[in-house]
Parts: C-alpha cells; structure tokens; sequence
C-alpha cells in the first residue's frame, strides 16, 4: 500500500463518513474525478478486506448526499462498536434504533431521542445523549433532518444483515437494498428510495411495483416530500428538539423489550 492510500485510511478511519466533494479535496493530489476516486477506493479495499474493514460509497436517503463511510464489516451485530463506545453508550445505540425501526415512519423526534436517556439502566444524562449523538450525526449512524432522527447510512450499511432480518419489508422495489425512510405507493404500499423513484419517474409514470399511475402516500409529515434541508441546517436550528413532541419514553423497560 502506497502512502496516499494510507493516508486516506487514517483520514478516513477519523473521520466515520465524508461527503464525496471533503473525500476528493482530501486526494486531489491523487485522483481528480470521481470514477478515479472509486478505482482509487476499490484498490485500498482489496488490501483492507482481510482486516474486516471496507471503505463503501453510498448516498443517504434523507439528506439525497453522497457519502465516503469507514465501514467494520466483521459480524453484525452492536458489539463492533465496542472499542469506539462505552457499554451505556452502546444500549443507547441500540434502543434509539430499535425504537426508530418500530415506529410507524421509521423515525423519532429529536426530543425522543433525548428523552430515551432516562430509561437506559445506568445513568446517562440528557448532555450525555446529545453529546453522543451529535457524534453519531457525524459519522453518520443517525441523521438529523428538521426535528426528527433517522437512521444515518453508516448504520444501515454496516448492519445491513441485521437489519434486512428485523425489517424485512423495508426493501426498495427498485434497487432490492434497505429503505426506511422511501415513498410508498398510495396504490399498493410498496417503498422505493427518493432517489431511486425519482430516476424511475423521468421515463414512466407508473408505479414499479403495481403499475398504477404513481401517487404518493402522505407519510403523514409535517413537512413535504421535497423539502431539502441540508445536514448543516438541520443540525443548526432546533438543538435541543421540541420538548412537546417527544412522546413519554416508558420507563423500566425490560430487557426483553429492546431486543
Ligand atoms: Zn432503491
Ligand atoms: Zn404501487
């Protein structure tokens, strides 16, 4: 392994996730493009696949961006996260995605996010939370769009297995990876990826999966579907959630209810 490419590894292995435009600034002296970036990307992997790691490229489904993201590719499971996070930080971690994956539109108010801190089983302030999920924001595990928590690509890339098992009808129509977030069809129920529909929708107008003249369901948001907030902005405004939209966390769940 060249010097470059090991010094895109450390860049990469700080930083979680980049965007593609912060991944090619970072190698400009080595790639000028983004097929170069890939061709670049795809020779580190050979070298770093027996180590269990891989550096993928996907774009996240809130935000429409696309992402350069440090990814573990050994078992899947929570427990690879181990080295990074401490243990309450890891059942944070997994509550915040249990609960994101059983509600109904596969996402928590900010405020929920928050307030689940106080039914961990050991202490773990509020500051805590925000201070682990602003991390977690970054390296894009969750994503923060308006006030509501996403599941960041990061986690759905590397648990896809997991993931594909818990929720197995959270399936894009059109390119059979994981959905959460998606349009559905008011025909037939099936979701798509925004960016996967939008591309389908310039040659035809029918949805791909009933053939009914695509319309949309409304998911019920308080936003429309094509609001475009930018990471940044959303990060910036609403700090602390909306205090009366979060819904009371239960207390004293059990365990067997987080699994
Ligand atoms: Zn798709
Ligand atoms: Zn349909």
């Amino acid at each position: 392994m060249n010097l470059k490419q090991k010094m895109f590894i450390q860049f990469m292995i700080k930083n979680g996730a980049a965007t593609t435009d912060q991944a090619l600034s970072f190698c400009q002296d080595s790639v000028e493009n983004f097929v170069e970036l890939k061709l670049f990307i795809h020779e580190i992997n050979r070298e770093i696949s027996k180590q269990n790691f891989k550096i993928g490229l996907t774009t996240c489904e809130v935000s429409n961006q696309d992402f350069v993201l440090w990814l573990n590719t050994k078992n899947d499971d929570v427990s690879k996260l181990q080295i990074t996070y401490s243990t309450i930080e890891l059942e944070y971690f997994h509550v915040l995605m249990q609960e994101i994956l059983i509600s109904e539109h596969r996402r928590i108010t900010y405020a929920t996010a928050l307030n689940i801190t106080s039914s961990l089983t050991s202490n773990f302030t509020r500051t805590n939370g925000q201070t682990v999920l602003k991390k977690w924001f970054a390296g894009q595990y969750f994503i923060k769009e308006n006030s509501y928590v996403y599941l960041g690509s990061r986690l759905i890339t590397e648990f896809t297995t997991y993931l594909k098992i818990q929720s197995p009808d959270q399936i894009c129509k059109l390119c059979s990876e994981l959905v959460f977030k998606g349009r559905i069809c008011a025909s037939c129920d099936s979701i798509n990826h925004s960016y996967c529909l939008d591309k389908y929708l310039e040659r035809q107008n029918n949805c791909p999966s009933c053939s009914e003249e695509w319309t949309e369901k409304d998911d019920g948001s308080l936003y429309t579907q094509n609001t475009v907030v930018t990471q940044e902005s959303a990060e910036s405004n609403d700090e602390d959630g909306d205090e009366e939209q979060g819904r009371p966390v239960r207390k004293n769940r059990s365990a067997s209810q987080r699994k």
